[in-house]
């Protein structure tokens, strides 16, 4: 007997139909003999809907009603498995973000877990009976209702697995495991059979969504045993804990699977793009101590991440041009708070752009083996794409590139470090 928390995405859930496919993979799990928690996505589509009903209604919109309004998508899909569950014979029931508690601290719309009160819900499945949980959304400290950032449902269900001392926690998802890059870009991507923590929270931090970065941060810190796989299987399919999808495992678990030859190391594990950055250039800063925290301070009071930061070479007359990136959802407020100070900082063009994407390579393999970046270099180089910026980190290489070339960007890297599904390993 186990204990497994399963969950479904909002490709999954998307529709009755799709709901009873998914009934179906839970009732097996708990025919098995295991006791079973299910945390669901709204239907695809639906919480872009919900938050554009937002916008309609006021574009400055109360963070607070916000999430009443787009945490209702997971209340739906909740009610309707376990509905679904019950006309299968199964004992099933809904257990919402405020009835368990799911305890979020922080800002509302971005939500971070704090506790969850798990002895109801772990008394309830000790009998039996599954447990379906709307993800995404918990309740603050006073009481009103709360959602986890876009992609929360992942993070709920680590939450709830680490609660619940789970044995297993399976991210069911349209695609059947973590790849060497999104495969609905390269057709060559590869699966993963493994990947470790470290690498996964990179690779999801720098744009690879197939799971919020919180889940994999939250997951690796509360040692949760996680598999990404596919919900969309038939029913010869093999079954989760046979592990058919791609398992986060730590850098010790990965040595074994090296050593017995299941996994092969490489340089880089994976490579990512995001879209969703915007750069802003701030020219002729005067080139003195101080000057780059005049920059930033303003918007670090405002919660503005910012992310890749380039000071060019000082020009004549003790001046510079620095170079920034921040989430384009941030940019008009970044644009405004930087206008707002032009004096105390003392630029004098600011300069804005959109199209531009990062793309990431990342790899653990990195940290012992030098040249990763001169690759990436010269294979962006070879097909003339242009390098705006680059950042690093011990396993991973970043570079700013006009979004037009994301697609080729990634295609032609995937091959320079020998990642293609027909190659040998790099
Ligand atoms: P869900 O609705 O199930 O949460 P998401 O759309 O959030 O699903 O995440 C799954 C998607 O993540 C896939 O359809 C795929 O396009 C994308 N993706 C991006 N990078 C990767 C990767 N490296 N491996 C697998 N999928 C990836
Ligand atoms: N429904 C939410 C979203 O679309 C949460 C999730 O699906 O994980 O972002
Ligand atoms: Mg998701």
């Amino acid at each position: 007997m186990a204990r497994i928390v399963m969950k479904f995405g909002g490709t999954s859930m998307a529709g009755t139909e799709r709901i009873r496919r998914v009934a179906n993979l839970v009732r097996k799990q708990a025919a098995g003999g295991n006791q079973v928690a299910v945390v669901v996505s709204a239907m695809a589509g639906e919480t872009d809907r919900l938050v554009n009903f937002c916008r309609e209604a006021n574009p400055l919109y109360d963070p607070a009603e916000y999430d009443v309004v787009v945490a209702s998508g997971e209340q739906v899909t909740s009610g309707l498995l376990a509905l679904t569950l019950q006309s299968l014979g199964c004992d099933a029931r809904s257990w919402l973000g405020w009835q368990l508690p799911v305890r979020t601290v922080e800002a509302h719309a971005k939500a971070r877990v704090e506790a969850i009160d798990a002895e109801a819900l772990t008394s309830a499945m000790e009998t039996g009976q599954i447990a379906v949980i709307p993800g995404f959304q918990g309740v603050s400290e006073d009481g009103r209702i709360t959602t986890m950032g876009r992609g929360g449902s992942d993070t709920s269900a680590v939450a709830i697995a680490a609660a619940v001392n789970a044995d297993r926690c399976d991210i069911y998802t349209d695609v059947d495991g973590v790849y060497t890059t999104d495969p609905r870009i390269v057709a060559k991507a590869r699966k993963l059979k493994a990947v470790t923590y470290e690498e996964m929270l990179e690779l999801a931090s720098v744009g690879a969504k197939v799971l919020q970065t919180r889940s994999v941060g939250l997951a690796m810190k509360e040692g949760v045993r996680v598999q990404v796989l596919s919900s969309f299987v038939g029913d010869d399919a093999i079954p989760a804990d046979e592990l058919p999808g791609t398992m986060i495992v730590s850098e010790e678990e990965m040595n074994i699977l090296v050593e017995k030859g299941e996994m092969e190391r490489q340089h880089v594990t994976g490579i990512a793009h995001d879209k969703n950055e915007a750069k802003i250039i701030l020219t002729r800063v005067p080139d003195k101590p101080g000057a780059v925290a005049h920059i930033f301070d303003p918007l670090a009071k405002a919660a503005i991440n910012v992310d890749m930061i380039i000071q060019n070479v000082g020009r004549d007359k003790g001046e510079t041009d620095v170079t920034f990136t921040v989430p384009q959802a941030d940019l008009a407020r970044a644009q405004a708070l930087l206008e707002d100070k032009r004096d105390d900082i003392g630029f004098n063009r600011l300069i804005t752009d959109s199209k531009i994407a990062k793309i990431s390579v990342v790899g653990v393999g990195m940290k012992s083996h030098a040249g990763v970046a001169s690759t990436m270099f010269k294979a962006l180089a070879d097909r003339g794409i242009n390098i705006q910026a680059i950042t690093t980190s011990e396993i991973k290489v970043s570079v700013l590139i006009d979004e037009d070339e994301t697609e080729l960007a990634v295609r032609v890297l995937h091959t320079a470090y020998g990642l293609d599904a027909d190659d040998e390993a790099a």
